[in-house]
C-alpha cells in the first residue's frame, strides 16, 4: 500500500461513512458473511441447521439476534469435540498460514498482511519515521505479530521487543530514540519507574511521545500521569483475540472507542442475546467480517460496555464503546491475560494438597495484583514453600501469568461459596 502522510487524518473511507451508508454497508456485509461461513465452516452450518435458520434469512444486523452467542468456554468445548479448530476453520487445513494459541487453549487462525488494525494505530498518530517498541508477546498469542504488522502498515519502524527484560528495553528505548510504545499501561509504568530508578529523566533522556495500549483498562488518573508528568500522548484500543484483534479504538478526542467497520459489534443482554440500544450496558458481542480463514461469528467477549451514538468531533462516524465496565462471564482479565476459572482451578488444586482456595484480583499502583489464599487438607504436612512454588509454576504454565502472593489460611477460613476467583478491582 502507498504510505500516507502524517496529515491524513483518516485511515480509510469507511471511517467517515454517513450513518445511513454504514447501516446499509453492515447489513450487506453480515448477509455475505453468514452465507460464507455457513458454506465453509461445519460448526456454523450445524448451528444454523439445528436452530432451523437458513443463511438467506440473515439479511441485516438485527437478524443476528436469532443466532446463539459463542463464548470462550463454548469455543474450548467445540475445539475439544472437533480438534483442532472446532469446525470454524473456513479454508483447507493445508492453506493455514499461522496458528495462534490463546488461553484455554484455543487455537486461532489468521492470515498475514491484515490491514484493518492499522487504523487504530493511525488514529493514535503513528506514521512513517516513528520508531515504535512493541512490548506485546510474539509467542503463542496473536498480539505481538498483529500489532507489529499494524504499526508497519502505518509506515513506522518496529522494535521487536516482546515482554519482559525491562532494563534492556529501557536501554533500547534510549539508544534507538524510540518515540512510540505499544503495550499495556502497567508495563509502561513499570518501564518508567525502573528508568527513574536507573537515574534517567523520562522527558530528557527518553524520546517517548506516544503510547498505544490494549489488554487492560487505562484509568483516567494513570492517563493524566503519562500525559501530564511524562509528556506521552496515550491512546487505547479494545482488542479480543478469538475473533482476531482490535475491534474498537480511540481517536484524538479520547472519549470512547470507535467501532471498527471490519467487525459487527453488538451490545447485548448476556442472558437473552437480544441487542440493546445506545446507553444500555450489556455484553460486547462481535463478528469478524473480513478474515477469510476463520468463521467465528457472534463471539461473546464477556466484557460489559455500552454504545454512544453522539457525533464525535474527530469526524469519524462509527459509534463508540464508552469503556469496559466489567465482566459478564467467569473469565477475568488480569494484566492483559484472561484467567479462565476452570484453568485456574486445575493449576491451584494440582495433585490434591489444597482443599479450598480463593484467587483475589486486586490492584495496586496501577498494576493488577493476584493474591491466592489457600487452605490445606486437614493434617497436611506439606512443605509450604515448595507447594507455593509448584502452584505458581503450574499457574504460569496453564494461565500464563504469575501469582503475586500466596497466603496459607486455617482450614474453614474460606467459606465454601467463596471458592474461586474474586475480582476486587475498582476503576475510576
Ligand atoms: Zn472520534
Amino acid at each position: 500500500m502507498a504510505v500516507k502522510s502524517r496529515h491524513d487524518e483518516y485511515f480509510d473511507e469507511l471511517e467517515t461513512m454517513p450513518p445511513s451508508a454504514r447501516r446499509a454497508y453492515q447489513d450487506r456485509k453480515i448477509a455475505e458473511r453468514v452465507a460464507y461461513v455457513y458454506q465453509h465452516c461445519p460448526a456454523v452450518k450445524k448451528m444454523l441447521d439445528e436452530a432451523g435458520i437458513t443463511p438467506q434469512s440473515i439479511r441485516k444486523v438485527s437478524d443476528l439476534e436469532r443466532l446463539p452467542i459463542i463464548r470462550k468456554t463454548d469455543l474450548i468445548e467445540m475445539q475439544k469435540a472437533h480438534p483442532p479448530f472446532g469446525g470454524i476453520l473456513a479454508i483447507p487445513a493445508e492453506d493455514v498460514e499461522r496458528i495462534f494459541v490463546s488461553p484455554g487453549p484455543i487455537y486461532e487462525v489468521q492470515p498475514s498482511h491484515v490491514r484493518w488494525f492499522a487504523k487504530s494505530f493511525w488514529a493514535a498518530g503513528f506514521r512513517k519515521g516513528d520508531i515504535v517498541i512493541n512490548t506485546f508477546t510474539y509467542h503463542l498469542s496473536p498480539a505481538g505479530m498483529l500489532f507489529h504488522e499494524a504499526v508497519r502498515h502505518c509506515g513506522a519502524t518496529v522494535v521487536v521487543a516482546g515482554t519482559g527484560n525491562t532494563d534492556l528495553q529501557i536501554q533500547v528505548m534510549k539508544e534507538l530514540r524510540v518515540n512510540g510504545f505499544v503495550g499495556t499501561p502497567s508495563f509502561l509504568m513499570t518501564v518508567i519507574k525502573r528508568a527513574e530508578e536507573m537515574g534517567l529523566n523520562i522527558r530528557r533522556d527518553l524520546n517517548l511521545r506516544r503510547a498505544w495500549f490494549t489488554g487492560e483498562m487505562l484509568p483516567q488518573s494513570l492517563r493524566k500521569t503519562f500525559e501530564g508528568e511524562y509528556g506521552i500522548d496515550t491512546y487505547q484500543a479494545y482488542a479480543v483475540t478469538e475473533p482476531g484483534g482490535a475491534i474498537a479504538y480511540e481517536c484524538r478526542e479520547k472519549s470512547g472507542m470507535h467501532l471498527m467497520d471490519e467487525f459487527i459489534t453488538e451490545i447485548v443482554d448476556p442472558q437473552t442475546g437480544r441487542q440493546l440500544g445506545p446507553g444500555e450496558v450489556g455484553e460486547i458481542v462481535t463478528t469478524q467480517l473480513q478474515n477469510p480463514d476463520w468463521g467465528l461469528i457472534r463471539f461473546g467477549t464477556g466484557d460489559l460496555s455500552s454504545l454512544t451514538t453522539e457525533p464525535c468531533p474527530c469526524g469519524r462516524t462509527a459509534y463508540r464503546l464508552t469503556g469496559i465496565l466489567g465482566r459478564a462471564g467467569d473469565a477475568v482479565k488480569v494484566r492483559g491475560m484472561f484467567i479462565v476459572a476452570k484453568q485456574a482451578e486445575q493449576a491451584i488444586m494440582g495433585p490434591g494438597e489444597v482443599s479450598r482456595y480463593q484467587l483475589i484480583v486486586g490492584r495496586r499502583e496501577h498494576r493488577d495484583e493476584l493474591t491466592l489464599r489457600i487452605e490445606l487438607r486437614e493434617g497436611s504436612k506439606t512443605d509450604r514453600n515448595k507447594l507455593s512454588l509448584d502452584i505458581n509454576n503450574r499457574f504460569q504454565d496453564i494461565c500464563r501469568i504469575r501469582i503475586d502472593r500466596i497466603e496459607f489460611v486455617e482450614p474453614g477460613t474460606i467459606p465454601e461459596k467463596a471458592q474461586g476467583i474474586r475480582d476486587e478491582r475498582k476503576w475510576d
